[in-house]
């Protein structure tokens, strides 16, 4: 039999209704639920209401008197028949049983069960809940619904559904809420043009209609919302629903807010590209420009390498607060400078900047650096009492003729820069292929004076006496460097020693001659002093002393018989370091010497400042003094000064006997220079000077 119900429709049941199961269905019938009763000892149903026989199929008449376990399926049977006498049992399990219709459809239905007294006997009623599948399926969709609906609502990025046809919202999740700044029941049912300004609405219209036309995902960056909050940026994904024939139905769309990230992004990007002290363009946007310039080609485009001079002096002297003023004042120019000339300014970094600019020639290129020169040089004012006065040089490379490249053209102003630097500061120079020439040359010099240091080899130092003008008696010999290159001959210091200050050989150089100095003097009969130079890069370290202190010890040389000579160059410089520095040499009891005296700055704070033992007037006076009384007054008043001041007066580069005459007139109480003596070698350099001296020159053009 199988599935089939054991349900015979004979009417069976007509004889086993009882007067108390009348009495049940009476009262049964009232519930739409299916209900039925049955002895709880034979399980003979002896009442069943109308929905129980609607639902499996059956007359009442049919049911009555027939087991309840015949409705189970035949599986079921014996477990249902020990359970369902004991309604607590079934009642806690909460099985689903297999039921059968009369027409052999299984139904899953759940049973509860009461025992209720009839009569004598007693009987179970069962109410019988319908577990069918249609009634699972629908329950399952009301479930995913709902998990559905806690899904988007739980989405942190605004979910919201239009009607495809009206525009009318639909749906909005919370994060939608929170951003409109809206409760869903007042949007839902309008449209953008309810709740957006008329033109932002006509906007959204715009797109939802193409992205429904189009028929797939749609991605908008970086779309403006106005909200009470202020606009928001928002990257939104938008797609056409249809409906099941294929007609659009909804639009669907997903808002992320990406205000703060796109801020972000701006944010990064602009300290990717700008300087954070100055706001200036940084390197990174220099060469961009640049090379963009340079493509384009339309124009000549002019590079200007701008350099401060004198900012390290203020940096290192009234501290990087005062520095980090002044460069944000020096942006300020140039930014008034670029708004003036359509240029593009940067700093490429320390106190280096760029201006890039379309122009005709060199020589307007020439003029803009100068103009711009003058309005970097004017005095700064950077907080009360801090005036700062600083200069600028500059380098100027063209393209296309110096280049058409960013970096060729940077390397070449930076050239054009050097050569400005080097022809005395504030000044504009243009790229000229020497300057490549030169840049060459000093690179190879600083490599072959490097090795001349390491072997000690065709460096030699020469001694040039300094006389009294009155005994004629030498009181101090200077000693003098002297380098033979082999390809190139006798290199001037004048060439050498600035590439020696430029890199780290000139420590090494200022030791090699201040020993050879020391242990030269010590073999002079006449017991004068000897006079060393030191460049500024050898002060203010604080390690001069020591060197000192090691030469004296080396040679057994008395301190008194030192001296060092000093440009005012150097107290330009780190001047409490070098004044410190100084200061120990003197508590040594070495002498110390301002050289080159009239030149330069000058200035009498100078003087002040320390307390020299010689001021050396510098030779170009001394040559011009005979002629020009200009110049005579500037010797004359130096040797006064220094007659006032107890020091002692040198007239260096005195050749002839009329500017001996010229400068024993003016009051300078020591001289220098040919007519006295020429620098020689030591009497052990002698032969091998003498040699060099004949040795052919390999390189003819050095
Ligand atoms: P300085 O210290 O002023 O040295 C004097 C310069 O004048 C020397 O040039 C000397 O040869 C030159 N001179 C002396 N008398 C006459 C004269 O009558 N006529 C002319 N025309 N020149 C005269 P030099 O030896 O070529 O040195 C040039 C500069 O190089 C020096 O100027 C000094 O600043 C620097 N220098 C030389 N040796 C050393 C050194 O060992 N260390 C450092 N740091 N610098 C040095
Ligand atoms: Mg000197
Ligand atoms: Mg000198």
């Amino acid at each position: 039999m199988g599935k089939q119900s054991a349900i015979t429709a004979d009417g069976a049941g007509r004889d086993v209704r009882t007067r108390c199961g009348e009495k049940f269905e009476a009262f049964l019938d009232l519930t739409p639920t299916p209900a039925w009763v049955y002895e709880a000892d034979t399980f003979t149903l002896v009442a069943a209401n109308e929905a129980a026989c609607s639902l499996y199929g059956y007359r009442r008449e049919d049911l009555l008197g027939v087991s309840v376990l015949d409705l189970c399926i035949e599986e079921e049977r014996e477990l249902a028949g020990q359970r369902m006498t004991d309604p607590d049992q079934v009642n806690a399990a909460k099985e689903i049983w297999s039921t059968l219709c009369s027409d052999g459809r299984i139904i899953k239905v759940m049973m509860f069960l009461r025992r209720v007294s009839c009569g004598s006997s007693h009987c179970i009623i069962a109410c019988v809940i319908d577990f069918t599948e249609q009634k699972n399926a629908s329950l399952e969709l009301k479930r995913t619904k709902i998990f559905l609906d806690a899904v988007v609502e739980s989405i942190p990025s605004m979910v919201f559904v239009k009607d495809a046809v009206d525009g009318r919202f639909v749906l909005l999740n919370e994060a939608g809420e929170n951003l409109l700044q809206i409760k869903r029941q007042e949007l839902i049912g309008r449209t953008d043009f309810d709740l957006f300004d008329p033109e932002e609405a006509e906007r959204f219209r715009t797109a939802d209609r193409e992205v429904v036309a189009l028929g797939k995902l749609v991605t908008i960056d970086k779309e403006p919302l106005t909200t009470p909050a202020g606009i928001r940026l928002l990257r939104t994904q938008k797609v056409g629903v249809p409906d099941l024939n294929g007609n659009p139905r909804y639009l669907l769309g997903i808002s992320e807010d990406v205000t703060e990230k796109v801020k972000m992004e701006e944010r990064n990007k602009h300290l990717a590209l700008y300087d954070i002290l100055t706001n200036l363009p940084n390197r990174t946007a220099f060469f961009d420009n640049l090379s963009a310039r340079l493509k384009e080609r339309k124009q000549r485009t002019a590079l200007l390498f701008i350099d401060l001079d004198g900012f390290k002096r203020v940096n290192d002297t009234r501290g990087h607060k005062i520095g980090d003023l002044l460069l944000k004042q020096v942006a300020k120019r140039f930014e008034r400078f670029s708004a003036a000339t359509g240029s593009h300014v940067s700093r490429l970094g320390g106190d280096e900047f760029a201006a890039v600019l379309d122009c005709p020639d060199a020589e307007h290129a020439r003029l803009f650096a100068v103009d711009l020169i003058r309005s970097l040089g004017e005095p700064y004012n950077l907080s009360p009492g801090q005036r700062v006065h600083i200069n600028a040089s500059a380098g100027i490379a063209l393209s296309p003729e110096h280049g058409l490249e960013s970096e060729v053209l940077l390397w070449r102003a930076d050239l054009a820069l050097y050569a400005s630097k080097a022809s005395g500061r504030g000044q504009a120079s243009v790229f000229a292929e020497a300057m490549e020439d030169e840049m060459r040359e000093r690179n190879e010099l600083e490599i072959a004076l490097r090795q001349a240091l390491e072997d000690e080899t065709n460096l030699f130092v020469f001694y040039q006496p300094i006389v009294d003008i009155e005994t004629g008696e030498a009181t101090a010999r200077e000693a003098l460097i002297r380098w033979h290159e082999f390809e190139r001959g006798w290199v001037p210091p004048a060439t050498f020693i600035p590439i020696a200050e430029q890199s780290d050989l000139i420590n090494d150089l200022g030791v090699f001659v201040l020993n050879r100095a020391c242990r030269a003097a010590l073999t002079w009969e006449d017991k004068a002093r000897v006079a060393v130079n030191m460049s500024a890069r050898q002060l203010g370290r604080g390690t001069l002393a020591n060197t000192v202190l090691e030469a004296l010890a080396a040679s057994g040389l008395s301190p008194k018989r030192l001296e060092i000579e000093i440009t005012e160059t150097a107290l330009l410089v780190n001047e409490d370091q070098t004044l410190a520095d100084l200061r120990q040499l003197r508590a040594m009891g070495v002498r110390v010497a301002l050289d080159d005296f009239g030149t330069g700055y000058s200035s009498l704070s100078h003087l002040r400042a320390f307390p020299f033992d010689k001021i050396k007037i510098d030779g170009s006076f001394v040559a011009d003094a005979v002629e020009r009384s200009d110049c005579a007054a500037v010797v004359k008043s130096i040797a006064e000064l220094g007659r006032m001041l107890g020091v002692k007066t040198v007239a260096e580069g005195v050749e002839n006997t009329a500017q001996m005459d010229c400068v024993r007139r003016l009051g300078c109480r020591e001289v220098q220079g040919h007519l006295i003596g020429k620098a020689v070698p030591e009497p052990e350099d002698r032969l091998r000077v003498a040699e060099l001296d004949r040795e052919p020159l390999l390189r003819v053009n050095g």
